[in-house]
C-alpha cells in the first residue's frame, strides 16, 4: 500500500506507531526529525498517489480544532472540525484535496489526546444546544480506521459530552471498526452518496453504491445514527430520476428514524481545483458540464440551475418521506472540502 513510510523520532516508540507499523511489516521505515520539515517541500504531483505514495506518521501543532462553516451540516448549531490527518486513498474526480496539498502522501497524526483537549475546551466555552465536531475535513473519516484505530477513544471521549455531536463522514464501507463499537445516541457516521453510474464514473476507487448501502444496513441494525449528503450533485439530464432511484434504495436500508440528518448540495470548485481536474481528469464527464467562473474565483453552476437542482432534489427527498426538519441545503459557497466536494 505504501512505498516508505516517515515517521517523527518523537513517535516512533508511541503504541499507536507501533501498532500502525505492525501492519506493514516489510515497507521500509525511515526516522524523520519533524513532518513538516519533509512533507509538501517539493511538489509531487496528485496522481503519483497511483504508484507511489507514502506514509508519514507524527503529531501535529498547533489549532488542531477549527470552527467550521454552517455548511458543514445542521443550520443553526456550532460546527467544529478537528484534523487528524491529511490526504485520501480514494480518487473522486472533483476532490478538493488535489488542488489544497503539494502533495497526495498520506498523513496521521497520531496526537488525539491534544485534539481531545481542544474538543473539550470549546465544548466547555459553548453555551449551544449541540455542538458538532467533525472528524475528516482532510481525509475519509472511516476508510483506514481500520489502521490508525483512534475510533474507541473518540467513542469514550463523546460519552463524556453529551451536548456534543461526532460526524464520521464517509465514502468508504470499512465499517468493521464500528460494529466492535457500541454505538452512541452523538455519534453520527454520515455517508456520501451519489447514484451508482456516477459513484463508477466520477467517484474513482470507492466502494460502489451496492457496498454503501449494505454498510449503512449493518450500522443500522447495530443502532447507528445515519447521516446522508447527497453532495456533490452532478447535473445530467437525468439526474431527478437517477436521485429517485437512489432514495428508494436508501429507504429500503435505512429507516427515517435512523435518519439525523440529509444534507444537499450541488457540485463546486475553487479556481485552483478546477485547474487541477482538467489536468488530473482531463475525460473527465465533469468538463463537459456548464460551468461558470464567478469573479471572485468560483467554478459553478449558473445560479438558477443550482437553485431548481437543489430544489428538485429537496421535493424529491419530502415525497420519498424524509421529514422536513431533517433536509438541510448546502449553499455556503465558500465551503470547498470533502463535505462538499
Ligand atoms: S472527495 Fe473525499 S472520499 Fe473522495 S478522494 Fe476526496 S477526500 Fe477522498
Amino acid at each position: 500500500m505504501f512505498s516508505r513510510i516517515l515517521v517523527e523520532q518523537d513517535v516512533l516508540n508511541h503504541p499507536r506507531t507501533k501498532s500502525i507499523l505492525e501492519r506493514f511489516k516489510t515497507t521500509p521505515v525511515k526516522e524523520i526529525n519533524s513532518i513538516s520539515e519533509v512533507f509538501q517541500r517539493v511538489k509531487k504531483p496528485y496522481l503519483q498517489k497511483r504508484d507511489d505514495l507514502q506514509l508519514y506518521i507524527g503529531t501535529k501543532k498547533g489549532q488542531l480544532v477549527k470552527k467550521a462553516p454552517n455548511a458543514y451540516g445542521v443550520k443553526g448549531e456550532e460546527h467544529f472540525y478537528f484534523i487528524h490527518s491529511y490526504n485520501c486513498i480514494y480518487e473522486c474526480e472533483y476532490c478538493y484535496l488535489q488542488g489544497y496539498f503539494q502533495s497526495p502522501d498520506l498523513v496521521f497524526f497520531i496526537n488525539h489526546e491534544e485534539i481531545a483537549e481542544q474538543i473539550t475546551d470549546y465544548y466547555n466555552k459553548s453555551n449551544k444546544e449541540n455542538i458538532w465536531f467533525h472528524a475528516g475535513e482532510f481525509s475519509d473519516s472511516l476508510a483506514l480506521s481500520h489502521i490508525t484505530g483512534e475510533l474507541p477513544f473518540y467513542f469514550e471521549l463523546f460519552k463524556n459530552l453529551p451536548k456534543a455531536k461526532l460526524e464520521l463522514r464517509t465514502k468508504s464501507a470499512n465499517i468493521k471498526p464500528l460494529l466492535d463499537l457500541e454505538p452512541q445516541d452523538n455519534i453520527i457516521v454520515t455517508f456520501s452518496l451519489s447514484p451508482a453510474h456516477r459513484i463508477k464514473s466520477t467517484d474513482l476507487k470507492t466502494p460502489s453504491l451496492k457496498h454503501r448501502l449494505i454498510a449503512i444496513e449493518s450500522l443500522v441494525k447495530k443502532g447507528y445514527r445515519i447521516g446522508i449528503h447527497f453532495d456533490p450533485v452532478i447535473f445530467e439530464d437525468n439526474f431527478s430520476d437517477a436521485y429517485s432511484e437512489l432514495l428508494n434504495s436508501l429507504n429500503k436500508v435505512l429507516p427515517e428514524e435512523s435518519l439525523e440528518y440529509l444534507s444537499l448540495g450541488v457540485v463546486r470548485f475553487t479556481k485552483d481545483v478546477y485547474h487541477q481536474v482538467k489536468k488530473n481528469y482531463p475525460n473527465s464527464e465533469l468538463l463537459g458540464s456548464e460551468f461558470q467562473k464567478t469573479p471572485e474565483g468560483l467554478v459553478r453552476y449558473p445560479r438558477p440551475l443550482r437553485m431548481a437542482m437543489l430544489h428538485r432534489l429537496e421535493s424529491l427527498c419530502y415525497e420519498s418521506g424524509i421529514n422536513k426538519d431533517k433536509v438541510y441545503l448546502c449553499m455556503e459557497d465558500e465551503h470547498f472540502s470533502e463535505s462538499n466536494t
